[in-house]
């Protein structure tokens, strides 16, 4: 049997993703039921949701601003008048017995959505955004079924990767930067747990060098980063035995299971035609007109990608900090706040600095969001400014943070009341130097006959002496000049 990474140096993994977002709406997107998660089950439901005759849909309109957001954000071509399709299979999810999706003529085609992978942005190609409805949900609890359908007529976008992606980690790049954008976009919440937020994963692999693509696998029932990752693997993994075994991959649909950490088939691939498709005679075109288009255009903010860079080219930020810094919009926003804040330029790096190791960590330990962050982004650039002008020492800074961020002080009258200034008074510093050196006889004649090390003792001495207060880099000249090396 051939080793899975020399298989790998062969051949090319190939993956396209299908991600389901539910868009938050307060009301379903064909009738007036509530979309709230976790309500009793069917307890939101109406004549239309449970596909009663005579029931008509209505489209809620607002459905169509948050998917438009999310078409113009990732450049797509927006369909100014697009359709509605009933997709018909039989499931007790579904009591009509179709789904109401978009075919033929989706909202959005060919856009395209930004990854940060290694540090660099990464475009992956978007076939399509559509529009559709969600279904139930089925649970079975030994030999019973229940049937909820509160989620039914829940809205949904599907957005349809380009068979572009090459790893698996690629993949759960694609469903993070996915989730962070409908996120920025206020458009979904995308909690993975509730199902917002969940994908369809469409694997193959085929020689390194070939244009055509393989013989793909679906992979059904993916909810976490984690899973996706660890689901494509495996599928890649079970072709690539296959074909070295001989074998042929199957165009089929297989359904992932987490807990067990494998997938099973579960039924050979559906056509389309077996769905039996055909515009919705219910509802009429879907219309996007100049005037909406304009909207969505003024009330687009800057976008994840777009802001990635600007931290790199304009604040001189790691590119490491910079994925951190977007990785969340009210993030992002806060760093914006106190660069705005602070004094200068230049000083990028080291606020981000500050936000990602104190703020990050305080927010964390103390259980808050950034957007409940005790800490307004005006005293954080405040308190840097101390450090930057060398009032207070990088180290006394932390405490300083550590108090002003738990009662709300002003940083500059802490370091008052405290007396923690730093000294940088030499004639004072030098008076410490010629203490510390006097008290130390051994120590410095060990230093003076070669023994380096010990030139961390003397500046420990002196911090002592001074409560840490003294500054670093001129007691570090001074000690030089005293010790004569
Ligand atoms: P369907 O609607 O039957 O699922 P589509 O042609 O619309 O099929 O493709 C759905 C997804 O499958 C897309 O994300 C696309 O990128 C991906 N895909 C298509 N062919 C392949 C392939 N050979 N290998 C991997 N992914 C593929
Ligand atoms: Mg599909």
């Amino acid at each position: 049997m051939t080793e899975l990474a020399q298989l790998l140096e062969e051949f090319e993994p190939v993956i396209g993703l299908e991600v389901h977002v539910q868009l938050a709406t307060q009301s379903k997107a064909f009738s007036s039921s509530g979309t709230m998660f976790g309500a009793p089950p069917n307890s939101l439901t109406d004549p239309t949701v449970l596909g009663l005759p005579g029931s008509l849909p209505v489209f809620n309109q607002h459905v169509l601003e948050l998917a438009l957001k999310l078409g113009v954000a990732t450049s797509s071509q927006i369909r100014a008048k697009s359709r509605f399709a009933r997709k018909h299979y039989f499931y007790p999810d579904q009591p009509k017995n179709y789904q109401i999706t978009q075919f033929d003529e989706p909202l959005c085609e060919n856009g395209h959505l930004d990854l940060i992978v290694g540090g660099a942005i990464k475009r992956v190609r978007l076939e399509r955004i559509h529009l559709e409805e969600d279904a139930g949900k089925n649970t079975h609890v030994g030999a019973l079924s229940h049937v909820d359908l509160n989620r039914a007529g829940v809205p949904l976008v599907e957005v349809v990767s380009a068979p572009e992606l090459t790893s698996s980690e690629e993949a759960a790049e694609f469903m993070r930067a996915l989730h962070r954008l409908v996120r920025w976009l206020e458009i979904s919440e995308a909690d993975m747990e509730k199902g917002q937020l969940r994908c369809d994963a469409n694997v193959s692999v085929r020689l390194r060098g070939e244009d055509r693509l393989g013989t793909r696998t679906e992979l059904k029932n993916i909810n976490s980063f984690r899973f996706v990752q660890n689901a494509i693997d495996h599928e890649i993994a079970r072709q690539l035995r296959l074909i070295d075994g001989g074998g042929r991959v199957e165009r089929e649909t297989r359904l992932w299971d987490a807990d067990l950490g494998q997938s099973a088939p579960m039924r050979s691939k559906e056509e389309a035609n077996d769905y039996r498709y055909f515009p919705d005679p219910d509802l009429p075109p879907l219309v996007v007109d100049g005037a909406m288009m304009g909207n969505i255009l003024r009330s687009l903010p800057e976008l994840p990608g777009a802001r990635f860079d600007r931290y790199q080219k304009a604040h001189g930020v790691a590119a490491d900090d910079a994925r951190t810094l977007v990785s969340e919009r009210a993030l992002s926003e806060y760093f914006d706040a106190v660069v705005k804040a602070h004094p200068g330029d230049g000083s990028g790096r080291t606020i981000a600095n500050w936000m990602l190791t104190e703020l990050l960590g305080a927010l964390n330990a103390s259980g808050k969001t950034i957007d409940e962050s005790p800490m307004e982004p005006e005293r954080l650039s405040a308190l840097i400014v101390l450090v930057e002008t060398g009032t207070i020492s990088g180290k006394i800074g932390k405490e300083i943070f550590e108090e002003s961020f738990k009662t709300g002080e002003a940083p500059a009258a802490i370091v008052e009341r405290r007396g923690v200034q730093q000294i940088s008074d030499e004639a004072l510093l030098w008076a410490v130097v010629e203490k510390v050196v006097t008290n130390s006889p051994k120590q410095t004649a060990e230093y003076q006959s070669g023994k380096d090390g010990l030139f961390g003792y003397f500046v420990g001495q002196v911090m002592k002496e001074t409560q840490g207060r003294a500054n670093p880099v001129i007691t570090t000249d001074l000690l030089r000049k005293r010790l004569g090396r």
